[in-house]
């Protein structure tokens, strides 16, 4: 049955406007914004909220829902509307932590806890499609977790990869060139089932492996320092802060 998103919203009426909520009883050792990259893929975003906000809820997260959309039909680039969204959740939401999460990954287990860490922590290391083994050591796609000042510290994600393919493994090149190392947690707790969707469109492999070999080099001098967006929209939403960019053509 597919979800209706008034029921989940009624679901979590204790959640405030634009997607925040903190454990009513005690003060939340970890305030952690979420920056979901998304377009047209409303479905797996309802499936995300309905599954996930729960789990924050139990594991006592202080937590507030980012929704970054890129506008237009221009290929997509994951890396551009998560450092726009990172700018503007700074602005709206005094955050320790922020998780970048792919709208189709759905968490299976309690246990992989969305707190901070003291290093990158990759969540995402078994998802069902792929039986649940890390396809390549270094990967740091799907859920992605960064203390704030190491986000900024990694100079964010490249803005150079448009459609399908490697921006994750040039921000593994950004983290280990800055000295951080990637924390994984227990592979039998970090799971999830990815919902399916059609594969996006994939980026030419020479382009993708010639950005490849110059992402060290390039890490300080493109990223979240230079990102340029147009913020078309705030919205308000119950139950997540809703951006829409404009990132421009490739
Ligand atoms: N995404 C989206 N709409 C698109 C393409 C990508 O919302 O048309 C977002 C969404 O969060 C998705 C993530 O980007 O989970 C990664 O893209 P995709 O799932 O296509 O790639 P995968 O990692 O599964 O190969
Ligand atoms: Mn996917």
């Amino acid at each position: 049955m597919p979800l209706d998103i008034d029921d989940i919203m009624a679901e979590h009426a204790d959640v405030l406007d634009g997607g925040e909520w903190a454990p009513p009883d005690c003060v939340a050792r970890h305030r952690v914004a979420f920056v979901i990259p998304y377009r047209d893929r409303w479905g797996h975003l309802k499936s995300l909220l309905y599954y996930l906000i729960p789990v924050l809820k139990r594991q006592q997260i202080h937590f507030r829902m980012f929704v970054v959309e890129q506008f237009g039909n221009d290929t997509f680039n994951k890396g551009r509307i998560m450092n726009a969204a990172f700018r503007e959740a700074l602005k709206l939401f005094d955050f320790q932590c922020v998780t970048f999460h792919d709208v189709d990954l759905v968490p299976e287990d309690d246990r992989n806890m969305y707190s901070c860490a003291d290093m990158p922590k990759h969540m995402s290391i078994g998802i069902d499609k792929f039986n649940y083994r890390l396809p390549y050591d270094g990967l740091v796609g799907g859920v992605l977790m960064f203390r704030t000042e190491h986000f900024q510290q990694v100079n964010g994600y490249s803005n150079m990869y448009w459609g399908w393919g490697a921006e994750d493994d040039d921000m593994t090149t950004r983290i280990l060139h800055q000295g951080l190392r990637i924390y994984r947690p227990p592979s039998n707790i970090a799971r999830y089932k990815m919902v399916k969707h059609d594969g996006r469109k994939v980026s030419e492999v020479s382009v993708r492996m010639k950005l490849l070999r110059s992402a060290a080099r390039r890490s300080k001098m493109e990223g979240l320092n230079n990102i340029q967006y147009n913020l078309l929209y705030t919205h308000t939403e119950k139950l997540f802060t809703h951006f829409l960019v404009d990132i421009g053509h490739p």
